[in-house]
């Protein structure tokens, strides 16, 4: 029997050596060997984006909005305002973070799918001097429109603001520049394009913005990255971690640097493109046009008279796992993702059972 192929948006499919790491041995996480781990984590977490000199790191338990709900809660100063760009599920998310945390902010809200302009963004942030972080999402990963994160990331600096990023389905999948795009705070977790499993997530932030983060106030207990920053810097954690899957993003982030972030994106690309050839030749429609694609993932309309509940148990009987549209889009589209370690053949295998079930 083949094994399933995930073919959601995380968690995604491993190597045996990452999943392997899951058994390694019982740690207490205030003994030194975990407190060496979590240092190696976060090292090679820079050096797999090259980004060491700049950049700093915090990693934290729980699921990529873990990290993300870390990232905002903690980094806007008192009196100032979050501008938030939704079109998507996740932007929608940053926004609800905020309000939670009666944040005052600005959003632009699109429909979803529509990529964003830089004139109302401009808008926005001429009009609003009150405005201190400019919040995207890179991937949106409910429709598969990849953000114009470098232009965003251009005006907010012209700006002067923090630029905040949701890189979470991204990050190893998708190019991102850190030279060239002015990303301040990048949020990532372990069981997308980085290939480990769920279970901790994190934020990589630019050391400049330390001074700026240590002065706002504490306002979760649990989730505060100025806090969690510390803490690992000096080699201690805060709350009892996820420890085998801090073992297992260990093992994944050597074969990400053994694969480099370059090739790895560039497999990603391979395998998005074989399959949306294959979609075109059984006549499947994108939802998104083809140039604002990310690597990752792909929607497809539904076709008429096909039930997505049908087309998901009968793909899963055969070993693939296909994931659904959210909201609105549950009625009319499907998702396909290409995250993880699977090869050319599960692809190609995946293909001819998908035109098997629709023709
Ligand atoms: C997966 C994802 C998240 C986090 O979702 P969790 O269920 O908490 O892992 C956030 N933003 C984006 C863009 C995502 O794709």
């Amino acid at each position: 029997m083949p094994r399933i192929v995930l073919l959601n948006p995380g968690p995604v499919n491993v190597t045996d050596r990452v999943r392997k790491a899951l058994l390694l041995p019982d740690l207490c996480h205030r003994e030194k060997e975990f407190s060496m781990l979590m240092e190696t984590i976060r090292k090679k977490l820079l050096k797999a984006f090259d980004i060491e000199k700049e950049y700093t790191s915090a990693l934290v338990s729980g699921s990529g909005t873990a990290a993300l709900e870390m990232a905002v809660s903690s980094s806007l100063s008192p009196g100032r305002s979050m501008l938030v760009i939704q079109n998507g599920v996740y932007g929608e998310r940053i926004s609800k973070i905020c309000e939670v945390y009666q944040f005052r902010q600005h959003t632009i809200q699109l429909n979803w799918g529509e990529p964003p302009s830089l004139e109302n963004i401009e808008n926005e942030l001429k009009q609003n001097p009150d405005i201190e972080v400019v919040a995207l999402v890179h991937h949106e990963t409910t429709t598969g429109l990849l953000n114009p994160l470098e232009e965003v990331g251009k005006l907010a600096r012209r700006y002067e603001k923090v630029f905040l990023v949701d890189c979470i389905s991204s990050l190893a999948g998708d190019s991102i520049d850190f030279r060239s795009c002015p990303i301040d705070i990048a949020v990532g977790t372990a069981n997308k394009c980085i290939q480990a499993f769920p279970g901790v997530s994190f934020v990589l932030f630019r050391k400049k913005e330390l001074k700026r983060l240590s002065e706002i106030p504490e306002r979760t207990l649990y989730l505060n990255l100025t806090r969690y920053h510390k803490a690992q810097e000096a080699g201690g954690i805060l709350f009892t971690p996820a420890i085998p899957a801090y073992y297992a993003l260990d093992v994944a982030l050597d074969e990400l640097i053994e694969e480099t972030v370059t090739g790895r994106i560039k497999r990603y690309a391979k395998a998005a493109q074989l399959l949306r050839t294959g979609f075109r030749e059984i006549g499947l429609e994108f939802l998104i046009p083809e140039n604002w694609q990310s690597n990752c993932l792909t929607s497809l309309h539904l076709p008429r008279d096909l039930n997505y509940e049908k087309l998901h148990d009968e793909l899963k009987t055969k070993g693939f796992v296909i994931y659904a549209g959210q909201g609105n889009l549950s009625e009319n589209i499907f998702r396909v993702a290409n995250m993880g370690d699977i090869t050319h053949k599960e692809f190609e295998r995946f293909l001819k059972t998908l035109e098997s079930i629709l023709l």
